[in-house]
């Protein structure tokens, strides 16, 4: 594949130690080969972005859901956003790329490729995010973390101090589309693809059901 690189503004966050402004996160230029509008036209043309009234499987409802499996179904998607994650960390010298198993595998898989270098899932063993299936890391070896989402950055930090506590050094932490609203920060390199506002409510104060609306969750039987 030939990658067809733009300039154009990924969310490059970086921690300012000084801990100014919006959570000290601070923006740069990168190259890429897909825009953040590129991003979300994927994931709306799949159906993986849906705006609406939802009710999402925590209780609370949204104006946004997001299901990353519908957009990575497709490996040529898979691909296209791989190859445009990876582009912000070409000179991170990372060895390996791992990501929370499920949602992950296939997003780590595909940076992985366009890095050429190996992928690796983690999985929760008796609620503690392990490397399992025989999988090991080197002394020292330099990991990225990635994600599909980056929502509270809850699982992305488990797998951050996972890579820590397998003897790993973490070089990056990479997201497709990070819906935190800046609130998920690391101590290393960080990007994502697009960034999304999404508002959640409980059911009672949700001003989309005192509209009249009633809210769906998306991929279950009517
Ligand atoms: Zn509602």
């Amino acid at each position: 594949m030939t990658p067809r690189w733009h300039r154009t503004r990924v969310r490059h966050a970086s921690l300012s130690r000084g801990g100014s402004g919006a959570g000290g996160v601070t923006y740069d230029e990168v190259m890429t080969t897909l825009t953040e509008r590129g991003t979300l036209e994927l994931y709306e043309k799949t159906g993986a972005l849906m705006r609406g009234h939802f009710r999402l499987t925590s209780g609370l409802h949204s104006d946004i859901y997001l299901q990353s499996a519908l957009v990575l179904q497709y490996p040529e998607h898979a691909a296209r956003l791989g190859d445009a994650l990876a582009a912000p960390f070409v000179d991170a010298g990372a060895q390996t790329v791992l990501a929370p198993a499920i949602g992950g595998i296939l997003v780590a898989h595909e940076v992985a490729r366009a890095l050429g270098v190996r992928a690796l899932f983690t999985e929760r063993e008796n609620g503690v995010m392990r490397l399992r299936r025989g999988f090991t890391l080197t002394p020292g070896e330099r990991c990225l973390v990635v994600e599909d989402v980056i929502t509270t950055g809850g699982s992305t930090r488990e797998v951050v101090e996972c890579v820590r506590a397998s003897g790993g050094s973490v070089v990056g932490v990479g997201c497709l589309i990070d819906r935190s609203g800046g609130a998920a920060l690391f101590d290393v390199k960080q990007a994502a693809l697009a960034t999304v506002a999404a508002t959640t409510w409980p059911p009672e104060s949700c001003p989309l059901c005192r509209t009249g609306g009633q809210a769906v969750k998306p991929g279950s039987r009517a």
